[in-house]
């Protein structure tokens, strides 16, 4: 393996924030990931596993090791007339890992076009968008146990899936590599999910009156470059904290309040978008030196330029403060900081 030292994260968060790596390998295959554990069980400690970034809080300077994920392949592991199950390397580039689906004319993940990042990462917070998470599709992952070096297979019940979340976020925190995911996409009678967001409104603008995957997809997309911030042009992580999910009662108590909150049942009760508290508390386009809310969506936060993670950190919870000052909501980070 190929360690470096003191390498420079800044290119690989999409934060853009600069932060050194004590120790930087990138991880290619499956004999890596291998020879990484067991450097772990000689040398135990801190281990930064990195994908693509797009999820990532660097606070400091990465102490130990970092990780950088690239186990590339895509494969059919089987098909019948309905379904295709896909394996893809966790070093996959998801958005490319959709294209490809949409290529072939597999269905599924088409409401999940341009989510930034790595196939490997997608699991961590059964990734989500416009009414269809990871879940739905998941078949299974392969993952490397690194502190016994066993490789493990989860099947969808065992990744404990939630709203942005998994067992790994969670019991599993910090144990496990994936290497790579199954997803099992349809064949044919592909099923649309077009009632979410703008989705309907956009086919219908694209002049669309029967729509395809490849349709849905290009609406996503289009909606999606339309309102959130392009990493590339402008630092950031998507959502910086997850949509709160409250008990209908204290919903009520709100909307006497505010009639105007929105509010989507779940099943855990109410889910509101935090988006709008935040809003609501002044926040949307407001910034505090290289770091603000963006201003077509108040739940990103932005890094303007030269922003270190101890600024964006200090913001996002003066924005939690806010937020529970003014609703009474405590607000949970989407984003992984590090160190956690
Ligand atoms: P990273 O940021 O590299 O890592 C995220 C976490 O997973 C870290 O804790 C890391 O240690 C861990 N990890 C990464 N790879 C592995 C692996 N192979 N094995 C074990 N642990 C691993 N998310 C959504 O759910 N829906 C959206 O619609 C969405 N839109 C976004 C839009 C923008 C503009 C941006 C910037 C982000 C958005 N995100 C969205 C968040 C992000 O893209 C996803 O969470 C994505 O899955 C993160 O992938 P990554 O490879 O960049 O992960
Ligand atoms: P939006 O459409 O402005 O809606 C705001 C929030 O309200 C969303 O986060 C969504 O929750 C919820 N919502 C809206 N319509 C809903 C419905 N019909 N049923 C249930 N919940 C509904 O959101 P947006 O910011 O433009 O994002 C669009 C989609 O992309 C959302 O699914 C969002 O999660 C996803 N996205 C995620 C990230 C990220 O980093 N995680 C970044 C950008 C966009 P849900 O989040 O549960 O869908």
């Amino acid at each position: 393996m190929n360690w470096s030292a003191n390498t420079d994260l800044s290119a690989y968060n999409t934060f853009g924030i600069r932060a050194l790596a004590e120790r930087y390998v990138v991880l290619r295959d499956r004999a890596d990931v291998e020879a990484l554990s067991e450097v772990l069980r000689l040398r135990p400690q801190p281990l930064l596993v990195l994908g693509g970034g797009s999820n990532l809080l660097l606070t400091g300077d990465v102490q130990g090791l970092t990780a950088h994920v690239r186990l590339k392949g895509i494969s059919v592991v089987r098909q019948t007339a309905e379904h295709v199950w896909v394996r893809a390397g966790a070093g996959e580039s998801w958005h490319e890992l959709v294209l490809h689906a949409l290529a072939q004319d597999w269905g599924g993940i088409e409401n999940l076009s341009l989510i930034p990042g790595t196939v490997g990462a997608a699991p961590m917070q059964n990734i989500g968008a416009y009414g269809v998470e990871l879940k739905d599709v998941f078949d299974s992952l392969e993952a490397l146990h690194l502190p016994t070096g066993q490789w493990q297979h989860f099947d969808r019940e065992a990744c404990q899936f939630g709203y942005r979340e998994s067992v790994f976020k969670h019991a599993l925190r910090h144990q496990y590599l994936i290497a790579s995911v199954t997803l099992r996409l349809s064949r044919r009678d592909h099923i649309l999910h077009t009632g979410y967001g703008d989705i309907a409104q956009t086919l219908a603008d694209m002049q669309v009156s029967h729509p395809t995957i490849q349709h849905v997809s290009q609406a996503v997309i289009r909606i999606r470059q339309s309102k959130l911030p392009d990493p590339a042009i402008i630092g950031n992580c998507g959502s910086f904290f997850k949509n709160p999910e409250i008990q209908p009662a204290q919903y009520q108590q709100l909307q006497d309040r505010y009639p105007r909150i929105p509010g989507y049942p779940t099943a855990q009760g109410i889910k509101v978008p935090a988006g709008w508290l935040i809003e609501q508390c002044g926040w949307k386009g407001r910034r505090i030196g290289p770091v603000g809310m963006h201003d077509r969506q108040a739940l990103v936060l932005v890094n303007h330029g030269g922003a270190t993670g101890a600024e964006a950190w200090a913001l996002a919870m003066q924005v939690r403060a806010d937020v529970r000052e003014r609703f009474g909501i405590e607000l949970t980070p989407e984003v992984n900081v590090w160190p956690a």
